[in-house]
């Protein structure tokens, strides 16, 4: 199935409300502020934040 090469989805634990959810990451202007929108509470979680690995 090809579809996943495509898919930067995480499965992340919103560290405000502490609901998970997946999402992929936000475009940013510079790597350290990628991150996601908790779907939740609509609060930036930084990817950094949830362990997603630093690009760069
Ligand atoms: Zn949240």
């Amino acid at each position: 199935v090809p579809e996943a090469a495509a898919s930067d989805k995480r499965h992340v634990v919103c560290p405000h409300c502490k609901k998970p959810f997946d999402a992929e990451p936000l475009p940013g202007p510079a790597t350290r502020h990628r991150g996601f929108k908790c779907p939740h509470c609509r609060l930036f979680v930084p990817a950094e934040r949830v362990g997603l690995p630093r690009e760069g």
